[in-house]
């Protein structure tokens, strides 16, 4: 694996892949690897000839009181992953080649970046436009993996892409999951014995929520259920809601059904670490 620093010389090196013919696959990410990142850089190796992953820990994603300086970054040990999985390139640029003094450029994209995450991370959308956008001029892949776990992110990062007629296609990929049903997350870390004893619970109030909606429960006595469930056991709910998954409107009070498929998304906190997971419902 070829560690590149330089985003000219990735461009060149995905470049000179391509145009031999060959398709390359990129994972962008923050590191602190998981199983997560993993299942998504397995997709891009089977589906691609060449797989870039990239590390970035993008500062401007993160609010002025959330976890940017403490983030873990194990560098070495996920060049270790990724070098084992057989990724081409790991693209590592630094914050001052990602954001040159003086850069004044931001992305803000609106529609399915307002609301949910938004509400509760001011900013946070338009900093993760501008960094993959700018990850993608980086490397210009033919496809481009996120995880499904990050919903409103995935559809945010496909709403840009269709927008500014960006080359490259996004796959969202299935959310991996601890055997008890907690999803992976790098913030998984943060839990302490007894917090990650109870993360699991944010997994069964989806499931909960299936049983409900198979049993024909309508959304709101389902969101007003799991929220309680949750609060109930120690959670701070920012948001429990079941959404139209391309739209992302709430179905709440709405009679018709929606034009995509439903879909809940659930963002809590357990002490200082917030998490988020999301499960896509069949349509009834
Ligand atoms: P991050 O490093 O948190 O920015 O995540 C990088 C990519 O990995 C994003 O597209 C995430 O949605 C994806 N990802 C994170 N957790 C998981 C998971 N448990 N399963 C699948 N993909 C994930």
């Amino acid at each position: 694996m070829e560690r590149v620093h330089d985003p000219q010389r990735m461009r060149h090196r995905v470049g000179t892949s391509r145009s031999g013919g060959r398709r390359v696959g990129f994972v962008p990410t923050m590191g602190a690897l998981h199983a997560g990142h993993e299942s998504l850089v397995r997709r891009g190796l089977e589906e691609c000839d060449d797989v870039a992953v990239s590390i970035f820990v993008n500062p401007t994603q993160f609010g002025p009181s959330e976890d940017f300086a403490k983030y873990p970054r194990p560098f070495e040990d996920d060049c270790a992953r990724l070098e084992r999985l057989g990724v081409r390139w790991l693209f590592a640029p630094d914050s001052t080649t990602m954001y040159p003094s003086g850069e004044a450029t931001r992305i803000r994209v609106g529609g399915p970046a307002e609301g949910f995450e938004a509400a509760f991370r001011p900013g946070h959308f338009d900093g993760v436009a501008t960094v993959v956008a700018k990850l993608f001029h980086a490397v210009p892949a033919d496809f481009a993996y996120f995880g499904e776990k990050d919903w409103q992110q995935s559809v945010v990062v496909r709403r840009m892409v269709a927008d500014l007629l960006l080359p490259v296609e996004v796959v969202v990929c299935p959310t991996r999951r601890e055997p008890d049903g907690l999803a992976m997350s790098s913030r998984n870390a943060y839990l302490d014995p007894s917090e990650r004893a109870l993360a699991p619970m944010i997994h069964g109030s989806l499931q909960r929520a299936c049983e409900a909606w198979a049993r024909g429960e309508g959304v709101v006595e389902i969101e007003r259920d799991c929220r309680a469930w949750l609060s109930g056991l120690g959670f701070d709910v920012d948001y429990w809601s079941v959404v139209d998954e391309d739209s992302l409107r709430p179905l709440a009070g709405i009679s018709e059904p929606p034009a995509g498929m439903p879909r809940i998304l659930v963002a809590c906190r357990l002490g200082r670490t917030r998490l988020i997971d999301t499960l896509r419902l069949p349509k009834r």
